[in-house]
């Protein structure tokens, strides 16, 4: 058995500060201790550490960013956890599933488990960023599960998942998987460049952006890929700026 102990938690804008003593209370019993925080609310508080009863510590180590992207920047494979399953078409895994491939890929990739706001959950532009969408299965007629709780929940499968009940088919990259930052960067070229060519109007880009965000963090690349990608994007603009001359 080992602990889940490098899987990062991640809370974005959390409204109240209690919710993240209590997630770092429930990270802590489960053997979790990684936390970043995006834009907390009311942060830090007195209210967090006295709900975090005594896992002080991981709220002490816990790590204040501006962005959900700089929160997993070097990540290779982010669940992002959502209550409600969203029109546009994405892979929605069970937390169990989740928690099993969480396990099985953390020997060779960074992992990451985001929520969202109390209220609001997360955006479609921060899902957008997760591989993986995350939902625990709740009653349907009662579906509201407080922040704490899902990351309770979570955390727990996370270590049922490191002691061994849990049996995924790992996938297998023969490279490493490209961290977040790396596909950030190489998505700004590409909204760049197709600016350039005309194919994207910066002024009405309707849902371009987001798509072929989607599209490359769904097929996972790797850093070969990336490099690959980048290369023909300079490969294409150097033709088109010696047809410009
Ligand atoms: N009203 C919000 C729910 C927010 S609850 C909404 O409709 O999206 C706060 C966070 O807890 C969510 O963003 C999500 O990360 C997590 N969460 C709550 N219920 C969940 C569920 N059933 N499955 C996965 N995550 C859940």
């Amino acid at each position: 058995m080992s602990e889940p102990s490098d899987i990062r938690i991640v809370l974005v804008e959390t409204s109240h500060p209690g919710n993240i003593g209590a997630a770092a209370r429930a990270m802590k019993t489960m053997g979790l201790g990684e936390l970043v925080l995006v834009n907390p609310k009311d942060y830090p508080c007195v209210e967090a550490t006295a709900r975090a009863a005594g896992a002080d510590d991981v709220l002490a180590n816990a790590r204040v960013v501006d962005s959900l992207a700089a929160a997993i920047a070097d990540c290779q494979l982010t669940f992002g956890a959502t209550a409600r399953l969203r029109s546009l078409r994405w892979p929605v895994v069970t937390v169990r599933e989740a928690a099993g491939m969480a396990i099985t890929e953390r020997q060779s990739s960074k992992v990451a488990v985001v929520f969202g706001r109390e209220r609001t959950g997360l955006s479609n532009d921060e899902l957008a960023l997760c591989q993986k969408l995350l939902n625990i299965p709740v009653n349907p007629a009662f579906s509201s599960l407080n922040l704490a709780a899902a990351v309770q929940v979570v955390c727990y499968e996370l270590r049922i998942a490191a002691l061994g009940d849990a049996v995924h088919e790992p996938e297998r990259p023969e490279e490493e998987y490209a961290p977040a930052g790396m596909i950030d960067s190489f998505h700004a070229q590409l909204e760049r460049d197709l600016v350039d060519i005309g194919f994207l109007d910066p002024d009405n880009p309707r849902q371009l952006p987001l798509k072929l965000r989607r599209l490359f963090i769904k097929a996972r690349p790797t850093i070969n890929e990336i490099k690959i990608m980048r290369g023909i994007l300079k490969g294409l603009s150097r033709k088109r700026n010696a047809t410009d001359a």
